[in-house]
């Protein structure tokens, strides 16, 4: 059959420019990332041979295999997992369909400093790619399970791929690396080397649940320990980092870890993570869920909805529940009591982790606010049974403070002031400028800035934290102990008001005289229930 030759997709081209002219001083990773992809691709074929009886498969033996060839310095790994289709390799291998990469290649492009570029790219993480690093030609030749055809596939990272349909492969997919010349300035370190792999396997994927061999080899370089069965006080950072990295496809550490147990009726384990940045789709409506459903060590399904809200669609992990049926339906585990359960204890267990991190650790916590606040205050929404605790780990910008939490707003209340008060607006400037606040400022009172559009959106939902009623600057009479204005003035200015009125019809519903300003002649004041111009303009950006 014929060999073609296609082009990578314009960014996927871009991405190996960068990681071919490595400037990622970690080289090793790229073996952790095969082997990332090895195990999935076996968590996966083990799962569709229960499901599906009728998949011509052999699932007896399932592995992954090194092995080093010193004479033709290649380095191949192999795997007898899922394997990929024609079509797969052309649409998973020639393109990244993640959303946002756009975005991280112009930033790239900007900060061509390598700190930077080498922090964005690890941010990003590469997977597959990250092979170029090392190697100067990389070949690929995978059959899926079930197919009687395979695939080759191979490209030195400069532009284009070459792809051709094989009569026949091993099931699973093998991945061979042309390793640069080691002597290269960019090449440490010699990839053939027994001792340096078994290094690099044990650091990065000694958890990894099915046997790591060297070729040849009957015994595993890795301890296959399911990690989050282990205990606690066994398991170093490192170990979770790296595992953390694995299911996440992050390359930085998390910020935080969860390891928890349930016992009793229903018996599980979460190994859960808060990450230390943000995904770039984390806003995008097909931004994927971060929780692994196991059933006694068996991997069930990715972005396992039934066991976390949306909000924290953030945190990444494994739950591995020990009373499942192994082909347990998406359908049957939204209906599933215990599997609710457990989401209720999963989302209780991240809340205090996080009101302890904000106690503990307030520039780590800084950082996490940083990062997903947005998402934690749409919880305020959708999880009242929780908006206590969201309450009290929202931070906000304030007149008094660039960030402030509730808590400590109410502590520097006023004697005799009664209301939180806030003021929405798009940006911290215009807030400041308005002359809403000049009454509240001379008072001494501090008011709360909201500039996130989903800000206007939850203050509508919360009336009060800590007894105290939140109230908008701009909304309704505000009870600031305004004086009525005295009469003689009032007599002044009503021809003035009453053709300002007439004026203003068609856009204002009253003009009445306030002694509620001291510098600004005059201001306007929304009716206790009117939506906030902010607010106005998200539903017309959403054509309502
Ligand atoms: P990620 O693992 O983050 O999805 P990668 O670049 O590492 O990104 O891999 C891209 C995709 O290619 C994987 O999601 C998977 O679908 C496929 N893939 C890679 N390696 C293998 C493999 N050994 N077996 C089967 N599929 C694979
Ligand atoms: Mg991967």
């Amino acid at each position: 059959m014929s060999r073609e030759t296609l082009e990578f997709q314009a960014e996927t081209r871009q991405l190996l420019h960068l990681m071919v002219h490595s400037i990622y001083s970690n080289k090793d990773v790229f073996l952790r990332e095969l082997i990332s992809n090895a195990s999935d691709a076996l968590d996966k074929v083990r799962l569709e041979s229960l499901i599906n009886k009728d998949l011509q498969v052999d699932t007896a033996d399932l592995h992954i295999e090194i092995e080093a060839d010193k004479e033709n310095r290649t380095l191949t790994i192999r795997d007898n997992g899922i394997g990929m289709s024609h079509d797969e390799v052309v649409s998973l291998i020639g393109t990244i369909a993640k959303s946002g990469t756009g975005e991280v290649l112009r930033k790239l492009r900007e900060t061509p400093d390598a700190a930077a570029s080498q922090e964005l790219i690890g941010q990003f993480g590469v997977g597959f790619y990250s092979t170029f690093m090392v190697a100067d030609k990389v070949t690929l030749v995978t059959r899926k399970a079930g197919e009687s055809t395979a695939t080759f596939w191979e490209s030195t990272g400069a532009g284009t791929y070459e792809i051709e349909t094989l009569d026949d492969a091993p099931q699973g997919t093998s991945v061979t690396l042309h390793l640069k010349p080691e002597d290269s300035e960019d090449n440490l370190f010699d990839y053939t080397a027994e001792w340096k792999l078994r290094e690099i396997v044990k650091r990065y994927s000694d958890f990894i649940a099915w046997p790591i061999r060297m070729a040849g080899e009957e015994q595993p370089l890795n301890s296959m320990k399911a990690l989050w069965a282990r205990p606690r006080s066994e398991v170093s950072a490192e170990e979770y980092h790296e595992f953390y990295k694995h299911v996440s496809h992050d390359w930085t550490d998390p910020l935080e870890t969860i390891h928890m147990k349930g016992e009793g009726t229903f018996e599980y384990e979460a190994l859960l993570f808060v990450p230390s940045r943000a995904p770039f789709d984390l806003f995008s409506r097909d931004g994927r869920r971060g929780v692994q459903l196991y059933v006694k060590r068996v991997f069930i399904m990715d972005d396992c909805a039934e066991l976390i809200p949306q909000y924290l669609r953030f945190v990444k992990g494994v739950v591995d529940a020990h009373d499942l049926s192994l082909n347990i339906s998406r359908e049957i585990l939204q209906q599933d009591r215990q599997i609710q359960a457990v989401r209720r204890r999963l989302v209780k267990k991240v809340l205090s982790t996080l009101k302890d991190l904000q106690a503990a650790d307030a520039e780590k916590y800084g950082t996490f606010w940083t990062e997903f606040g947005r998402a934690l205050k749409e919880g305020l929404l959708e999880d009242p049974d929780n908006r206590e605790q969201l309450l009290d780990l929202i931070r906000l910008s304030s007149t008094a403070a660039e960030s402030t939490s509730l808590r400590e707003y109410v502590e520097r209340m006023k004697d005799g002031q009664k209301d939180i008060y806030y003021m929405t607006g798009e940006s911290r400037a215009m807030v400041e400028h308005s002359p809403h606040l000049e009454a509240f400022l001379a008072k001494g009172y501090e008011v709360l800035i909201l500039t996130d559009p989903i800000d206007e959106v939850w203050v509508d939902q919360v009336p009060e934290f800590d007894g105290k009623p939140l109230q908008s600057v701009a909304k309704g009479k505000v009870d600031l102990g305004e004086s009525e204005p005295p009469a003689e003035q009032a007599a002044d200015f009503a021809a003035l008001l009453t053709w300002l009125g007439g004026k203003l019809d068609e856009d204002v519903k009253e003009v009445r005289l306030s002694t509620r300003l001291t510098t600004s002649a005059a201001c306007i004041v929304g009716d206790e229930h009117d939506i906030t111009p902010t607010l106005e303009k998200m539903y017309r950006a959403m054509g309502q």
